[in-house]
């Protein structure tokens, strides 16, 4: 039995790590897809598929588990009815679906694939989004992923990266500070 779980991992956290964790309880072989693999360098998307796919690897180390994943990338198409038939068309055949994503859910529900939706872990805590407010923040995001997830985002100054390609041109120089500063919506 085969089951897929497919995920943004913007970045990839201790949330997705226990929902695979159970998942591998269910089921024998697991598709991981790193879904809107064309996006990266954005503030809700900083990371790219391929760095997506080392900070999964790295995660699964070279146990037992990391023996029985697929993983692989899927770009997003601009169609959602057509999204199903896009997915099954370019990933390996899986029997179910593990998601708790509303749009992913219902749109295999409505091909009738079954989906299953693992519990929530922490779900306020253990978020992507949550993650990079931490990171833009100098928060305490490293926590919140795997120990070698931290140290890969470290290694490619993912951090900085988010920092500044969440920044406004108006705010990247000074010319620009000194003039925002007369204006009104600030
Ligand atoms: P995500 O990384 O936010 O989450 C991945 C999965 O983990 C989700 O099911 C989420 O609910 C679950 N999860 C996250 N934190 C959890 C926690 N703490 N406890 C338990 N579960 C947790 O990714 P996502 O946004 O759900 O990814 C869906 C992907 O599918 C996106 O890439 C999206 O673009 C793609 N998609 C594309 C289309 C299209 O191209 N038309 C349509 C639908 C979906």
């Amino acid at each position: 039995m085969r089951g897929l779980y497919i995920g943004r991992f913007q970045p990839y956290h201790l949330g997705h790590q226990a929902v695979l964790e159970e998942i591998a309880r269910e089921v024998d072989e697991i598709v991981i897809v790193i879904g809107s693999a064309q996006e990266s360098h954005g503030p809700e998307n900083p990371f790219t598929s391929g760095e997506r796919m080392e900070m999964i690897y790295a995660a699964l180390g070279k146990g037992e588990l990391r023996k029985r994943c697929i993983v692989t990338t899927l770009q997003d198409i601009n169609r959602n009815s057509l999204w199903v038939s896009h997915l099954q068309s370019m990933v390996p055949c899986f029997d179910l679906v593990y998601s708790n994503n509303p749009l992913v859910i219902r749109l295999f529900s409505e091909a009738g694939v079954e989906v299953k939706k693992p519990p929530l872990y922490q779900r306020d805590v253990y978020s992507g989004s949550a993650i990079r407010v931490l990171m833009r923040e100098g928060g305490d995001w490293e926590r919140l992923v795997p120990p070698a997830v931290a140290g890969f985002i470290q290694e490619i100054n993912g951090v900085e990266r988010l920092c500044q390609v969440s920044k406004s041109d108006s705010a990247s120089s000074a010319d620009s500070a000194m003039h925002s500063s007369k204006e009104t919506d600030f």
